[in-house]
C-alpha cells in the first residue's frame, strides 16, 4: 500500500463501529477521498486533529486499492476556521458548500480549481465577509468551473440580444427575451443588475467580487436562479439548503 500525503478539507464525518470514524474529505492532491481513522474515539491523543467539518488538515494515509476507503494514519489541523464556527449563519452557509462538494465531486477525481474555490470560500467567511455573499460568489464560480454556467449573453431560444426586460428560464438554462419568455412556466423575471452581477463575479477575482454591492432584490434573484438551476440541471437540493432558507 502506498503512503500518501494530502491537504484536506473535511466535508463530513460519522462514527464507525465503537472506536473509529469515517471522514469524507476534499483534497487538493486527489480530489474527494473517503478515509477511516481507527481508534480515534477510544484514544483522543492518537490523532492531532478531531477532523471537525470544514476544517483544513494535513493528512497521511495508506491508499486502499479496492475498497475506496483509505486508512488515515495521521492528521494535523492547519485551520479550523473558528470565526465560521462562532456564527450559526456562517456555519449553515459553510455546511451548504460541504454538502454540495460531497454530492458533486466523484471520489478520487482531482479538481484543483474546485478545491481552491472551496478553500477560498472558507477563508473569506473566516475573514468576516458576509457568508451569503461568499456563498453566491462560490456557486457562480464553481458552476462555471464545472461547465454548468447559465447562458446570459442573449436569448437562449432565438439568439436575439437582450437589452432591458428579460426572463431567466431554468429549463433552458439561461436568459430568454420577453417574446420567448412569455407564457413559459419555467421563466421568471430577472433584473439587468442580477445578470451584470453574475457576469462580473464569473470574470473577476474574489476581491472584485466581494466589493460588489448586492441589493436585497438582486440577492433574492441570485438565490432563486442558483438554487433552481442546480436543482433542475444537477438534480441537487442539498439538505442544508433548507436550513439556509430559514436563516435568510
Ligand atoms: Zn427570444
Amino acid at each position: 500500500m502506498a503512503i500518501l500525503k494530502a491537504e484536506a478539507i473535511v466535508l463530513k464525518t460519522y462514527d464507525f463501529r465503537e472506536t473509529s470514524l469515517i471522514a469524507h474529505l476534499f483534497t487538493r492532491e486527489y480530489g474527494r477521498l473517503d478515509g477511516i481513522l481507527k481508534g480515534i474515539r477510544s484514544d483522543s491523543r492518537k490523532f492531532a486533529s478531531n477532523l471537525e467539518p470544514f476544517s483544513l488538515n494535513d493528512i497521511i494515509f495508506y491508499q486502499a486499492r479496492n475498497s475506496g476507503l483509505h486508512l488515515i494514519s495521521q492528521c494535523d489541523l492547519k485551520d479550523d476556521f473558528s470565526v465560521i464556527r462562532n456564527n450559526l449563519k456562517s456555519i449553515a452557509h459553510a455546511s451548504y458548500i460541504m454538502d454540495l462538494i460531497g454530492r458533486l465531486m466523484q471520489p478520487d477525481d482531482k479538481n484543483i480549481d474546485g478545491y481552491e474555490l472551496t478553500l477560498s470560500a472558507l477563508k473569506q467567511m473566516s475573514s468576516g465577509y458576509d457568508a451569503q455573499k461568499v456563498l453566491y460568489i462560490f456557486l457562480i464560480k464553481f458552476l462555471k468551473s464545472i461547465g454548468f454556467r447559465p447562458r446570459l449573453d442573449g436569448c437562449i431560444a432565438c439568439d436575439r440580444d437582450i437589452s432591458a426586460a428579460a426572463f431567466f428560464n431554468v429549463r433552458r438554462g439561461g436568459l430568454v427575451c420577453a417574446r420567448c419568455g412569455a407564457g413559459d412556466s419555467y421563466s421568471t423575471d430577472v433584473l439587468g443588475g442580477t445578470i451584470a452581477s453574475i457576469l462580473h463575479i464569473e470574470e473577476g477575482n474574489w476581491e472584485d467580487a466581494l466589493r460588489l454591492g448586492l441589493s436585497a432584490k438582486v440577492r433574492d434573484e441570485l438565490k432563486n436562479i442558483l438554487h433552481n438551476f442546480m436543482e433542475f440541471h444537477l438534480q441537487l437540493r442539498p439538505k442544508s439548503g433548507e436550513l439556509l432558507e430559514v436563516l435568510q
